[in-house]
């Protein structure tokens, strides 16, 4: 994927576009950003607002997450539909855009989640695909929740959607070989977190990993792999896959925290699903990011307070799974690029224009030019911040990432011309976000 160029310019805004950038620009409200860096505002495609799991729902609803996340300099989310029964994929649409419509401040989209590949299913994905919805949610795993999909399913779903532009994303983890081992460890009685991080070993994503890219690379199918979170896995496809379309995503949790933390008093507030690994992983996955292998860093928002984590009762079949992330994406990808020895525009590219191209949002969203959405993030890259649940605006307790010391912050905000975020102040209405109709997907990216 091709880069884009770190220059001096002033950028001129009419409407909600980007009217022109040059230099001596003026106009009739000027705001100076002089030593500041511009770049187009982030895109996090992986959010789960008002989840349920495990008897309780995700803390952050569309409002207060799509807030956060333009404080956190994010101007675009994709979220997830969900499927109940055999339905297709429109009901789960409308029921999302009900409780996303009126709430949400920046633009959105989602990904048609689905744990049945049935008739209806098949029969709406033309619709989806006419409407904007150009990507599908499956799992590999969750069999007991009802959400697996077998290997001939993921095959003819790989096979049916790409002539509809439809891009399949997994979350991959062989979820019998999980299922056998949580009843192992179970049965020794081993339910808190170690038996977590036990019950879902490594080999079970890069197992996964490699058994979709191959259905994927049979079918002739792009395939987009959700939260990434071993190394192996990365270094896989590396050795074994020279086709440009598999694309991977990871997430900050993976690169910055790791499984010592399960032996914590606390450890269970780190719990997802795959969980944070052995520090060792971490360098397979930062090498990924270096050599453009893994193309797409989103966060898999999914926030539970310190309450609805303790209702877990030492056993992890109970907790629910997830972890705050969408405010801290550009914090930790940008503000701590450095450790990854990625350039800025590197990791602009991770968060921002990668993900616009994947996802059908290119040229509208994830670039600077004029004719596209004017949303902006103006950051201050000489100022260091502590990251702290205290000044987060996730609606969320505590911060996995308390104390961490990023280098810049955001400044402002503009989603569509219309400053959102402004230092520090959220002035953003309720359902002043726009739900975007995506591209089709095109195999030449
Ligand atoms: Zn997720």
């Amino acid at each position: 994927m091709d880069g884009f160029s770190r220059y001096f310019a002033d950028i001129a805004l009419e409407g909600e576009k980007i009217a022109s950038i040059g230099n001596n620009l003026s106009g009739r409200k000027e705001i100076s950003a002089s030593g500041k860096w511009i770049f187009p505002g982030v895109i996090d495609v992986h959010t789960h607002f008002s989840l349920p799991f495990a008897g309780v729902v995700s803390s952050d609803d569309f409002l207060s997450g799509t807030r956060a996340a333009a404080a956190g300099g994010v101007t675009t989310i994709i979220d997830f539909t969900s499927q109940v029964g055999d339905e297709g994929l429109r009901p789960g649409f409308e029921r999302r855009m009900k409780m996303a419509e009126p709430n949400c401040v920046i633009d959105y989209s989602f990904h048609a989640c689905i744990g049945r590949f049935s008739q209806a299913v098949e029969n709406d994905l033309q619709w989806a695909s006419d409407n904007g919805l150009t990507s599908l949610k499956i799992f590999s795993a969750y069999k007991k929740a009802g959400l697996m999909l077998d290997d001939g399913k993921i095959y003819d779903l790989l096979c049916k959607s790409k002539p509809n532009g439809i891009l399949i994303t997994i979350h991959a983890e062989n979820g019998d070989v999980i299922e056998n081992l949580i009843e192992k460890e179970v049965f020794k009685g081993n339910t808190g977190m170690i038996g977590h991080s036990i019950s879902r070993p490594p080999f079970t994503e890069v197992e996964a990993v490699s058994r979709v890219c191959r259905l994927a690379c049979s079918a002739n199918s792009p395939i987009y792999i959700v939260h990434l979170s071993c190394g192996e896995s990365a270094k896989f496809i590396e050795k074994s896959f020279e086709s440009g379309r598999i694309f991977l995503e990871t997430c900050p949790q993976y690169l910055f925290l790791d499984d010592s933390l399960f032996g914590k008093g606390n450890g269970h507030f780190f719990a997802s699903c795959p969980p944070i690994r052995q520090k060792s992983q971490q360098a397979g996955l930062i090498e990924g990011l270096k050599n453009g292998r893994i193309q797409v860093v989103a966060t898999d928002h999914c926030p539970f307070t310190s309450q609805a984590k303790n209702t877990w009762r030492n056993d992890f079949r109970n907790l629910p799974m997830g972890l705050p992330g969408v405010e801290t994406l550009l914090p930790l990808i940008l503000g701590k690029s450095s450790v990854f020895q990625l350039s800025p525009n590197d990791a602009i590219k991770l968060i921002s224009v990668n993900p616009a191209k994947i996802f059908g949002l290119y040229p509208d969203k994830g670039t600077l030019q004029p004719g596209t959405d004017a949303d902006l993030v103006v950051y201050n890259p000489a100022v260091k911040k502590i990251l702290s649940a205290k000044t987060l605006n996730m609606n969320i307790d505590y911060s996995p990432y308390e104390g961490f010391e990023t280098q810049g912050v955001v400044e402002m905000t503009t989603s569509r011309g219309e400053i959102i975020f402004n230092n520090g102040e959220l002035r953003a209405k309720p359902g002043r976000g726009k739900l975007l109709k995506r591209r089709k997907f095109e195999c030449s990216q």
